[in-house]
């Protein structure tokens, strides 16, 4: 039984500049001041209409946040089955650490095997409502797989542009979906250039990362997710595999959006940005005091997913870190393969490196007494180590 029709969304705004866009019509981003755009929804009027219990009893999937998403009509809330996935208390993980209350967010068994699937079902729901039906994306790799499987689903095009040496896994599902893949020379700016090029000429709608408003609203249903596991509480620690930053400003986002509905009170994790020692803009910019990242020369890492030189949300990204009194921790991929293996066997979850990364930024921040050992710690495992197997 779909969720009814909702409206909610009362306008995009940009958080830099405070201009206001129509969200009933098909945006992108702040053109002055190449910011991305945020949804407002009419909170007030939510908390009338929606309560926790009446939310629990829906069938399980991102889509149950209806009133908090940007879809209006149910017809056009495309579904792989996404979302609500397993917060996993991590028990002897944790003890390696001398940590009882460590967890991680398994977000493997998303559609295409990584929560770039929350992030894209909503653009793609939302574009396809106002009208596209031909997507552009350029990726790192788990974008395109999920791009080209909603396009699919939702019985549109898609066109992907992706680094040449991408994981094997990412070229054969777009591939499989149906998806016009092109492979760059290049890394994944390299691959947005293109990309952009070829938007503008053929008028393809392009959802890079935060160039649209709405995967970082689909992103956002992981903090929700938390904060109903931990009975509308939230953990101290949060521990986040960073590239573009949807999910880290989406998780800020929807703490916002539920205190409003007086549903959690003003008490944050500390967010915690991990990138990977061979492309780490954030954790740059963050020590250094810096507003912007600064594109980070010859990229590389096995995390694919966190290879991106400057992302678009730099901004957005370095407040979440400095208003919720976080950090930002680079670890090497000899230290990501480890961390891989001791989940693997501890835990029983194969990680995606990226997921793996949290887990040996997380060994830094103890030794270092950043995180005490009373403390409730979730890492997010982004997506299943299958995917990157060469
Ligand atoms: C894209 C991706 C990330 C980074 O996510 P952002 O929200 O862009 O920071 C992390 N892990 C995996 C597996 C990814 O595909
Ligand atoms: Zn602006």
């Amino acid at each position: 039984m779909p969720i009814h029709t909702t409206d909610y969304t009362q306008t995009l705004l940009c958080p830099v500049c405070g201009e206001q866009y129509d969200p009933n019509q098909v945006q992108t981003y702040c053109k002055h001041c190449n910011s991305p755009l945020l949804t407002r929804y009419d909170l007030p009027r939510v908390r009338q209409s929606l309560t926790r219990e009446a939310l629990r009893a829906r069938p399980r999937g991102l889509w149950r946040w209806a009133e908090l998403l940007p879809v209006h009509d149910p017809e056009y809330r495309f579904s792989l089955g996404e979302g609500d996935t397993p917060l996993l208390h991590s028990e002897r993980l944790g003890a390696s650490l001398g940590l009882s209350h460590l967890y991680i967010k398994d977000e493997s068994s998303n559609a295409t095997g990584t929560f770039k699937a929350r992030g894209l079902v909503v653009a793609v729901s939302r574009a396809f409502e106002l009208g596209i039906r031909e997507f552009v994306v350029p990726t790192a790799g788990n974008a395109g797989g999920a791009l080209a499987a909603y396009a699919a689903r939702a019985g549109a095009i898609s066109h992907i542009y992706m680094p040449a040496d991408t994981p094997v896994a990412n070229q054969v599902e777009v591939k499989m979906a149906g998806a016009d893949l092109h492979l760059v020379d290049g890394l994944i700016n390299d691959a947005g250039r293109q990309a952009a090029a070829d938007a503008a000429l053929h008028g393809w709608f392009d959802v890079s990362t935060f160039k649209e408003p709405y995967r970082v609203e689909g992103k956002k249903t992981m903090g929700f997710e938390l904060a109903e596991a931990f009975d509308w509480t939230l953990p101290d620690v949060i521990l986040y595999p960073t590239g573009g930053g949807t999910g880290l400003v989406g998780m800020c986002k929807a703490f916002d959006e539920l205190e409003a509905l007086g549903w959690i009170d003003s008490r944050r994790p500390r967010m915690v940005s991990v990138q990977a020692a061979g492309c780490a803009p954030v954790v740059k910019a963050f020590q250094s005091g810096a507003e912007r990242t600064e594109l980070w020369p010859n990229a590389a890492t096995i995390a694919s997913g966190l290879r991106v030189p400057n992302p678009f949300a730099d901004r957005l990204i370095l407040s979440a870190l400095r208003e919720s009194q976080g950090t930002a921790v680079s670890v090497t991929d000899e230290e990501i393969l480890a961390a891989q293996r001791e989940i693997g066997a501890k835990e029983g979850i194969f990680c995606a490196p990226e997921g793996a990364a949290t887990f040996a930024a997380l060994r830094h921040l103890v030794s270092s007494a950043w995180i005490k050992p009373d403390e409730t710690i979730v890492l997010f495992n982004t997506g299943t180590g299958l995917k990157y197997i060469q």
